[in-house]
């Protein structure tokens, strides 16, 4: 079969934190608690179906199996990334994530993730590594709980972009809306939960131990705006972030921009405008909120238009 990109069905994750702003994304969103809706995914948690074409209702899994040149990975890879968007009503937990190693060792997966704010309502923050200058005292401060003498607050705006390594104390805000991309993955140590307690009086489980050992120390700190820039025809590429596990570029075009040729295949976020993507003698709209999955045998593709879009890259592991 002839290649073409692949939109999906979100799936939606009902949180204690969660809100009712998908709504307005246009989300058909089941509740007004929804926290996250997984936008493109195959983890057993929260498959997404493809949405249209002769492939629509299959999981991305199976169309790897049938299709792996469209994917560019190693033989026998799961689909790496997981992208959601996620809608914070209220404060998350503080929590932290272990990378491949500690993960894999207890039959999990690691998980290092981005973000990138969608909106923030005024005063909305995030909460972004700690202070403690040993393991020493990091351990001390977790065990006496004195998160406001640890943790570090930052204040955000829409638009900002977060990377957030494995190892990294940190916690979503109320009031932010955020695209998050992400390693496969749906591992969390949570370390603070704000001492509440859910419909039935109960406090949700923290994972103190866990949390202790794979925290990094001294903490990664958010990177400085002032990102690479790229100019090519019809599009100005800012390059956020290259990390062991993905790439991820965010493009402006006005007019129409050729695609790079890719080993592997592309996701793409649409964040305001709309347009199109082409290729051969095809073409599929695009807009504000949708997601794409784009095969590595795509040829010839372009984008066309007047909107912002995120793309994201696996980077695939020669070790
Ligand atoms: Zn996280």
């Amino acid at each position: 079969m002839k290649a073409y990109p692949l939109k999906f069905r979100p799936v939606f994750q009902e949180r204690i934190w969660g809100g009712a702003r998908l709504r307005h994304l246009g989300y058909a969103i089941p509740s007004d608690h929804v926290g996250e809706a997984w936008v493109i995914s195959d983890h057993d948690h929260g498959p997404t179906p493809v949405a249209e074409g002769p492939l629509a209702g299959k999981r991305i899994g199976e169309v790897m199996r049938e299709y792996p040149d469209w994917f560019g990975l190693p033989r026998g890879a799961r689909f790496p990334l997981l992208v959601k968007v996620i809608d914070a009503a209220d404060d998350l937990s503080v929590q932290v994530h272990p990378d491949d190693r500690y993960a894999g060792a207890r039959g999990d997966e690691g998980k290092t993730e981005a973000w990138f704010v969608l909106d923030a309502e005024p005063g909305a923050s995030i909460i972004y590594g700690h202070r403690a200058k040993d393991r020493e005292s990091l351990e001390r401060c977790m065990k006496e709980g004195a998160w406001g003498t640890l943790l570090v607050k930052t204040p955000v705006q829409r638009g900002d972009f977060y990377f957030v390594p494995s190892g990294t104390l940190h916690a979503i805000g109320k009031g932010l809306l955020i695209l998050e991309i992400q390693q496969s993955s749906d591992t969390t140590y949570r370390v603070y939960d704000y001492d509440r307690v859910d419909a039935s009086g109960r406090k949700r489980d923290l994972h103190l131990e866990d949390a202790m050992a794979v925290t990094r120390c001294p903490s990664p700190q958010p990177a400085r705006p002032g990102y690479a820039r790229s100019g090519r025809r019809g599009a100005v590429v800012e390059h956020l972030i290259r990390c062991e596990k993905f790439a991820i570029d965010r493009w402006l075009i006005d007019g129409e921009a050729e695609l790079s040729r890719s080993s592997t295949f592309l996701l793409l976020s649409v964040l305001e405008g709309s347009g199109e993507i082409r290729w051969e003698d095809d073409a599929l709209p695009v807009a504000r909120g949708d997601h794409l999955f784009i095969p590595a045998t795509l040829r010839g593709a372009s984008v066309c238009g007047n909107f912002e879009g995120l793309f994201s890259a696996p980077i695939i592991s020669t070790r």
